[in-house]
């Protein structure tokens, strides 16, 4: 855990968060300002500052992450008509919190390519 990190604080439990699913490696939860009706962050408990940290030694962790987006996604009923789950690196990609997460957006249409 990092003291300055938002999202260590909020698997901390120390700000307070609206969570979607918790295990021993992963916690989703809403985000604070949703872009479509489904929202939702996929985190590491563990901090990794960015994609740019992922090693081989993640690959049960992107796993879980990965299969947990599939779970939330299916349960938010977006699966049929489709979603997408998107990762921010560095600022010039729009990376505002450095603790890697993933977005998982869907309930509407989502053009491409992003901006
Ligand atoms: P990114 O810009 O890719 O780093 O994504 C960070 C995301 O975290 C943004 O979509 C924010 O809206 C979201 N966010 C910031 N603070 C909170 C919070 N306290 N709870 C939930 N989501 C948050």
């Amino acid at each position: 855990m990092t003291d300055t990190c938002l999202f260590c604080r909020i698997v901390a439990g120390e700000i307070p968060s609206t969570k979607v699913r918790e295990d021993d490696l992963v916690l989703a939860i809403r985000d604070i300002a949703p872009q479509a009706p489904t929202h939702v962050l996929l985190m590491p408990r563990r901090h990794v500052a960015s994609l740019a940290d992922l090693t081989e030694d993640d690959a049960v962790l992107l796993g879980r992450i990965f299969a947990v987006a599939a779970d939330v996604a299916r349960e938010e009923g977006i699966e049929a008509d489709g979603y997408r789950i998107v990762a921010n690196h560095g600022r010039a990609a729009g990376q505002s919190v450095d603790h890697l997460h993933f977005h998982l957006l869907g309930g509407r249409g989502l053009a491409w390519p992003p901006g």
